[in-house]
């Protein structure tokens, strides 16, 4: 028997706290559905009585029933926060989904639950930025959108996921939405943290924080040995490889060319043997970053450019068509320009996820220098670590793992990628 929540690895506390805010949330519904739909008939796009708001209005509080425990609540506006790939977007789609379960427990086999999880519902929008940041059009869109009543006669959902990549403008779209919310919208944003790099303090004090940690391995593995059946040691490796991301984990144990690009960046270490090897390396380390990024929006990249030319089309022969002409240039390029942002976002996340398993290699190599009784993140190159260990020393492993996250660090502060993985590897070279 699984429910929405089943795929939350390792999240024990946030699965309990989202369970009866879905189980308050349905009592606020029971509460206020006389009003809304005295026959039991859904709402099916009719206006909402004002009637039925009162109820609701003390969402905008925490609110203190059917249960005594104030944690119990339901509210407008929630943070989900934690590492990449420790399943933010996953607790918001699964929340999503209790809140628009009939049985308003998130069962996982009603409609209100298929058509959350599938992407379909229709009171549920999910953004996703796609390229650097979230800009104040989509935002202002979405808001109005959110407004309206849910056709469903449940809930209006928002999630942004990146809701770090809101650009300032948004931001305070969003903040405005979220201080007077509609009192049947509920908003869901993923972000690494509440750091106000991450979210600004005033969206921040508007919301209740869901922190999710770092998934042990252990439940990763199992997760993926029970969902993906993936042979059990591979799902051990793949898990303790891809350091507690879920979805990392599940790609190296499935995709040959995941675990091939992982190979090379680790087999960078033993490559750099002087000052041209450090420039090759990082020539290989950007383009390979480069290639894997081109792959992955390809095909997406096509669908749209077809569906674009489409729609286009389609409407040549009507009264509109020489608007249609006219506007058909602009929304190429308006197209060109989100495809280049969603690239170059890919790319960074690619670059990423190379600088981490680095990242991942030379602290494996301190933590032996250092005879620190805990297992190594990269099983597969720990003799090679343990070998670094012994030429660097503890400072030496250090001094390394520190290149790599400032490399990390500078390239999310925008300095251009080749320079600071130039910077990097020169840094491994002479330690
Ligand atoms: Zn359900």
């Amino acid at each position: 028997m699984t429910d929405v929540f089943a795929d939350l690895v390792g999240q024990d506390e946030a699965v309990v706290t989202l369970r009866r805010a879905a189980a308050s949330a349905a009592a606020l519904l029971r509460a206020a559905a006389p009003a809304v739909s005295r026959t039991g008939a859904p709402a099916g796009g009719g206006v909402d009585p004002d009637g039925g708001h009162d109820d609701l209005d003390a969402l905008a509080e925490p609110v203190d029933r059917p249960a005594a425990d104030p944690g119990a609540g339901m509210t407008h506006a929630w943070i989900f926060t934690g590492p990449p790939g420790s399943g933010r977007s996953v607790a918001a789609r699964a929340f999503a989904a209790a809140l628009q379960c009939v049985h308003g427990t998130g069962c996982g086999h009603c409609p209100g639950c298929h058509t959350t999880l599938a992407g379909t519902h229709a009171d549920v929008r999910l953004v996703v930025p796609e390229g650097l940041s979230i800009g104040v059009n989509e935002m202002r869109a979405l808001v109005l959108r959110a407004a309206s009543t849910p056709s469903g006669g449940r809930w209006q959902i928002v999630i942004i996921e990146d809701a770090d990549r809101l650009t300032e403008a948004a931001g305070n779209a969003l903040l405005k939405a979220i201080e007077e919310p509609p009192p049947r919208t509920v908003f869901l944003l993923c972000a690494p943290s509440t750091h106000p790099d991450d979210i600004s303090v005033t969206i921040r004090s508007r919301c209740r924080v869901v922190p999710l940690r770092q998934p042990p391995a252990g439940a990763v593995a199992e997760v993926l040995v029970r969902r993906d059946g993936i042979a059990p040691d591979v799902a051990e490796w793949a898990a303790a490889a891809a350091q507690g991301h879920v979805g990392r984990a599940r790609r190296l144990a499935r995709d040959p060319e995941a675990r091939q690009r992982r190979d090379a960046v680790l087999a960078v270490p033993r490559r750099l043997t002087g000052v041209g090897a450090a420039f090759d390396a990082a020539s290989a380390l950007i383009e390979a970053a480069e290639a894997e990024a081109a792959a992955s929006v390809a095909e997406v990249d096509e669908a749209e450019r077809a569906a674009l030319q489409t729609a286009l089309g389609a409407g040549g022969t009507g009264r509109g068509a020489a608007g249609a002409m006219r506007g058909a240039a602009g929304q190429l390029k308006d197209l060109e320009k989100r495809q280049k942002s969603r690239a170059t976002r890919a790319q960074r996340d690619a670059l990423d996820r190379a600088l981490v398993d680095l990242a991942g290699f030379y602290r494996d190599a301190l933590t032996m220098a250092l005879r620190a009784p805990v297992a190594p993140v990269h099983t597969d190159t720990a003799a090679l670590a343990g070998a670094g260990a012994q030429k660097w020393d503890a400072d030496g492993a250090l001094r390394r793992l520190e290149a790599v996250l400032e490399c990390r660090a500078a390239i999310e502060a925008n300095v251009k990628p080749r320079i600071a993985v130039e910077a990097m590897m020169l840094a491994l070279w002479k330690g």
